[in-house]
């Protein structure tokens, strides 16, 4: 059994003796199996950070993108070595899988202007001789904690940044497919990063709260559900940490009447389905506005789902692949038993389906719902599986309500030919990031990713400007060259710049 162990510089193994099954989910086999570390496991792995942090935040931030340039030529050269053990381990579609590597890249990309991103700011003259500038400097150490479902994109969106502003990193990666993080910090040693500045903790719980308590990691990035966001934003602040913690999501896609309905119904399939629904900015909810545009979106949806292929990551016919797990599946499975007995009409059923050839892994066919009522639990909570909610909505004024009194706020589309709506609908909606006409709307590296209300904790959000201040703490300095001429008169006086 291939055994998947922690990336930390001259530590070798140790762990507390407990190990989590990593599942070929197409097959249903367990394929490997990752230890889960100890406190004892991070305190090596901050020891090796201490040792070259100070180092790395000394070297010129242009030598340090030559790192990230070299990286990102890595990366772009084992792509399809990459996206294939992706696939292999969540389950996602070879092709789709590549898009997370490339994601992720884009960050990677953005962090190779780092020398223009960090210059700060100057004032001449503030004051009669007095100068003032402002710089970015390093928190230390950071460290992020991801979700299974983009192993690739997230981490690169957390350490792409920190590590570019100068600060030495330690990975959680979420124990059900940790093999590609353990290659990113493989490929990033490669690239010529000094040992220690990116290591690779894994583990569970133990791991993570002993990450949250300790006293020499600064800042902590948290990508997962939004139960355990809140509980990692809570117990890190206590900590006296600087997190931000992204939590799940319920994105709701608004059709108008006006909408070119053939565009919308082709984005929603891919947007609902693809990735077996396991995208934080899926749009697993659909808002026809009247009935007239549910009517004709419902006709038009059936035969465009019942064409839909799930199969097995490396079938380049397939359009998506198995959930990560059985556990994960029966959840699934439940949320749609609890959508039928809550009273919605379960039009598809993809319960129960069975890709032939591979009976045991962990296959779900597409479902659609229709008649879903904000109400109910089903709608109100996170399925994250191949499930489209249809809720429909009498007005424009409703559909808006529906994302923006949502208890999450991650992403959510409006799909129109109406300018101004599209325009009232980005600007009023309670949502953090606005699709017009586009179904997944995660903003380009160079702008940021963050959603609102639980989908959320803490006020930076990830990449682009934004990142750079979650991962740097700013200073600022008043300098004055005296003549020798001042008298000093007003020494007890607050000094103002005259
Ligand atoms: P998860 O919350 O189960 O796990 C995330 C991380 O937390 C993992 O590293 C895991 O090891 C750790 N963890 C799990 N249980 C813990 C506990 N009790 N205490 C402390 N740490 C714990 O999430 P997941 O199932 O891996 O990922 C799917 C979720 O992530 C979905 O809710 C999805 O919407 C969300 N997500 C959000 C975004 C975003 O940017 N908002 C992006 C991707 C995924």
């Amino acid at each position: 059994m291939r055994i998947i162990d922690h990336v930390i510089s001259g530590h070798s193994g140790g762990g507390s003796g407990r190990s989590h099954d990593v599942f070929d989910p197409n097959s249903g086999e367990v394929q490997a199996r990752v230890n889960l570390g100890t406190s004892a496991d991070l305190d090596a792995a901050v020891a090796a950070a201490q040792k070259v942090q100070p180092g790395w935040a000394a070297t010129n931030p242009q030598r340090r993108a030559r790192v990230m340039f070299k990286f990102k030529q890595l990366l772009e050269e084992n792509m399809q070595e990459l996206a294939e053990l992706l696939a292999s381990e969540h389950g996602k579609v070879v092709e789709d899988a590549k898009g997370d590597v490339q994601r992720g890249l884009e960050v990677i990309e953005f962090a190779c202007g780092i020398p223009q991103a960090l210059k700060g700011e100057y004032t001449q003259g503030a004051g009669p001789g007095i100068d003032v500038y402002s710089m970015r400097q390093p928190l230390g150490i950071g460290a992020g904690i991801t979700p299974f479902n983009f192993p690739a994109m997230i981490p690169m969106w957390m350490f792409g940044m920190a590590i570019a502003c100068g600060n030495a990193f330690i990975l959680k990666p979420s124990e059900r497919d940790p093999s590609v993080p353990v290659r990113l910090a493989e490929l990033f040693l490669e690239a010529g990063a000094p040992e220690g500045l990116l290591q690779v903790v894994h583990g569970d719980k133990e791991m993570v709260d002993a990450i949250l308590d300790h006293p020499a990691i600064s800042a902590v990035s948290f990508v997962g559900s939004s139960d355990i966001a809140h509980y990692v934003y809570n117990r890190g602040v206590a900590a006296g940490k600087r997190i931000q913690a992204m939590g799940g999501a319920k994105n709701h896609g608004i059709i108008m009447p006006d909408a070119d309905l053939d565009q919308a119904v082709s984005d929603l399939i891919g947007a609902a389905y693809g990735s077996a629904g396991e995208r934080c900015m899926a749009l697993p909810v659909v808002v026809p506005v009247g009935e007239d545009t549910a009517e004709r979106l419902r006709e038009k949806l059936l035969p465009a789902i019942d064409k839909l292929r799930p199969g097995i990551s490396s079938d380049p016919e397939a359009q998506y692949g198995p959930v990560v797990t059985a556990e994960h599946r029966t959840r699934v499975e439940n949320w749609i038993q609890k959508g039928v007995d809550e009273g919605a009409e379960l039009v598809v059923d993809g319960r129960g389906f069975t890709l032939q050839g591979h009976e045991k892994g962990f296959f779900m066919g597409p479902s659609l719902f229709d008649h879903v009522t904000p109400d109910m639990e089903s709608y109100r909570e996170e399925i994250f599986g191949p499930v489209l909610q249809i809720v429909r909505a009498a007005s424009f004024e409703e559909a808006l309500e529906l994302p923006s009194k949502h208890q999450y706020g991650n992403g959510v589309a409006i799909f129109t030919r109406n300018g101004h709506a599209a325009r009232e609908f980005a600007s009023r909606v309670n949502v953090g990031m606005v699709g017009i006409n586009v179904p997944i709307p995660v903003p380009v590296s160079y702008h940021s990713f963050g959603g609102w209300k639980r989908s959320a904790f803490g006020d930076q959000n990830q990449y682009g400007m934004e990142g750079l201040r979650f991962w740097t703490k700013v200073k600022t300095v008043t300098q004055r060259w005296p003549d020798g001429s001042a008298t000093g008169e007003n020494a007890f006086v607050i000094p103002t710049m005259g």
